[in-house]
């Protein structure tokens, strides 16, 4: 299978999930996950229409950034270690991972150096996970509380990783709860009106995710192949 065609069948499924829900197609961004993957890859997936890219290594962003054509964007998805900030704040569009106080201070300080205003996302370990990286649900009002104040961070959105399972309805709890807090905090306006991005799903429940409200989805093997 070839990329171009599996970055088709993705878009396709996932414009049929929006059908199913009556939702707009144009409300949902496909993230093309190509973490362990060749610049030749990635540059086949931006062929076929892919503008969006999602990486989970420092290393790997400073690497494939300057390879790719300018309007690439790159979203960093993996976990952040604070002292590596400084190396993606400017080569990514938004970070997917922000899952403390303490990161989003390291995110606040080197964004002011830097005089801009990064778009970031609270990722949510939404199934409360042991192994997962996250905010617990009940953590993440006091923590966007916090961060909605530090004047060079948007705080754009939620992100969630869901459990690995079998049967992707399996998750559609997780992403319903992810959801309803989504909404919670915009009925509220705790956001500030900030927020519009709701980053869940992946290869094997992205078409569930778009279902229950998804606005940004990340698909790693489902456009590359196996890592
Ligand atoms: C790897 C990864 C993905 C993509 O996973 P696939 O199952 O290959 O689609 C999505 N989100 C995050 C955070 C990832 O690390």
């Amino acid at each position: 299978m070839s990329i171009a065609v599996n970055y088709a069948e993705v878009k396709a499924r996932m414009e049929a999930a929006c059908a199913r829900a009556g939702r707009d197609p144009k409300e949902v961004t496909l993230i093309a996950v190509s973490k362990t993957k060749p610049v030749s890859m990635l540059t086949e997936a931006y062929e076929a229409g892919s503008r969006d890219f999602g990486e989970n290594k420092v290393q790997e962003i400073t690497e494939k950034y300057p390879q790719m054509p300018e309007d690439a964007k790159f979203h960093m998805i993996g976990h952040l270690q604070t002292n590596k900030v400084g190396q993606v704040i400017d080569k990514v569009v938004l970070i997917h991972s922000v899952d403390s106080v303490h990161l989003a201070e390291k995110i606040e300080k080197e964004a002011a150096k830097r005089d801009i205003v990064k778009d970031i996302l609270l990722e949510v370990n939404v199934a409360e996970e042991e192994s997962k990286f996250g905010l617990k649900m009940d953590e993440v009002i006091p923590v966007l509380e916090t961060i909605k104040t530090f004047p060079h961070i948007c705080v754009r959105g939620l992100m969630t990783i869901a459990p690995y399972v079998e049967n992707a309805e399996e998750n559609r709890k997780h992403f319903k709860d992810l959801y309803q807090l989504y909404v919670d905090i915009k009925t509220k306006n705790i956001d500030n009106g900030t927020m519009n991005v709701l980053s869940m799903g992946m290869t094997g429940d992205y078409e569930v995710a778009v279902e229950e409200g998804a606005t940004m989805i990340r698909v790693g093997t489902g456009i590359f192949g196996s890592r």
